[in-house]
């Protein structure tokens, strides 16, 4: 298949998204750009659309889309029930990184739901992905625009690289501001719980709505047998080829331990203006104590170490006890298979 990648920009006018809504309206796929990271868009009530972006990504059945709305009013066709819960959060972070979990409407096929009985439901705030859903008239359902298990993709060329070939059509609209994918809530459990944290953080949701819980899997590997609440927390996520570990310690210990594997292969990733006391090859990945820039640089980084032919790579962890670095925390677990190193 040929991948066409064309470039949009948010002054662009209506016509340029002619194609992609045709695209979308015959049950096609296409890659586009939103304010967390990329997505692969295609037709939430079409089943053979849905198809199709499980094949593209080669990503497990069972594990659920996002659906994407342009307006608030929108949620009314894909839910069955829309709490005061939801329409706070909305009122305050919408449109926006937030993805919300409710019970489903009887037109969401199941295909889109891994077979759950609810759906996730996003309105973004990226002026491309509004515009092109209002033009095609469509929710459009959309995981990351990554093969399945790699780090998800912030930039068009990531896009580019994990699926020309398998897709008709990708929309380069810039960088990702976020970086990180949405945070998402499920308010279809007796209380609120945060089933992947993001840049709309635990704080900012306890402002809205009290309490919330955090799922255990947010934090920790699944252990055997256990019932998941996200089935996208069971799987082996955001890896680069390189083999990552977090390392736990304050900045010198950090050095002392990676400076002992000086084997030319070894990689650190390190906070902005660390890199004096590391002897190996290092690359930066933001200022610690900010988590947006963080996980603005998060996903890049770990795309970059395979570029750079990394085989392995020791991470300085940032600060567990900022709950406002969940998530970063939680991708870089993942990244790293729960590999951590206390030094
Ligand atoms: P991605 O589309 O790659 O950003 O991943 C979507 C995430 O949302 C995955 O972790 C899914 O497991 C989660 N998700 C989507 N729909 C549901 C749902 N109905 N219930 C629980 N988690 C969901
Ligand atoms: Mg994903």
């Amino acid at each position: 298949m040929n991948t066409e990648l064309i470039k949009l920009t948010v002054t662009d006018g209506e016509e340029k998204y002619v194609k992609a809504a045709e695209l979308l309206r015959e049950s096609q796929v296409v890659g586009i750009p939103t304010e967390t990271v990329y997505g692969l868009a295609g037709n939430a009530y079409s089943p053979e659309a849905v198809k199709r972006i499980f094949e593209a990504k080669g990503r497990p059945q069972d594990n659920p889309l996002i659906v994407h709305i342009s307006e608030f009013s929108e949620i009314f066709d894909l839910v069955s029930e829309v709490p005061e819960t939801a329409k706070k959060l909305a009122n305050e972070f919408w449109p926006g990184p937030l993805t919300m979990i409710l019970p489903k409407s009887d037109k969401v096929p199941l295909c889109v739901t891994g077979g759950l009985p609810t759906v996730a439901v996003r309105c973004p705030s990226h002026p491309i992905a509004r515009t092109l859903i209002k033009i095609s008239g469509l929710p459009l359902a959309a995981p990351s625009a990554n093969l399945s298990g790699k780090p998800s993709p912030t930039k068009a060329e990531h896009v580019y690289k994990d699926l020309k070939g398998r897709v008709p059509m990708i929309i380069d609209g810039g960088e990702c501001d976020e970086g990180v994918e949405s945070t998402v809530i499920t308010l279809a459990a007796e209380k609120p719980r945060l089933l992947r944290p993001g840049n709309i953080t635990l704080s900012q949701l306890k402002s809205v709505l009290g309490e919330v819980e955090v799922d255990d899997a947010v934090l920790n590997p699944l252990k055997a047998g256990e019932k998941v609440s996200s089935p996208g927390m069971k799987y082996k996520h955001y890896s680069p080829d390189a083999s990552i570990s977090l390392v736990r310690g304050d900045y010198k210990d950090f050095c002392d331990f990676v400076n002992e594997h000086n084997d030319g292969e070894t990689y650190a990733m390190v906070f902005s203006g660390e890199g004096e006391g590391v002897e190996i090859p290092f690359i930066t990945y933001g200022v610690d104590r900010n988590y947006r820039e963080l996980s603005h640089a998060l996903f890049d980084s770990l795309r970059y170490l395979d570029e750079i032919g990394a085989k392995r790579c020791f991470v300085r962890c940032p600060d567990e006890s900022n709950d406002d670095n969940l998530a970063v925390l939680n991708r870089l677990l993942r990244a790293a298979g729960f590999k951590v190193i206390d030094v």
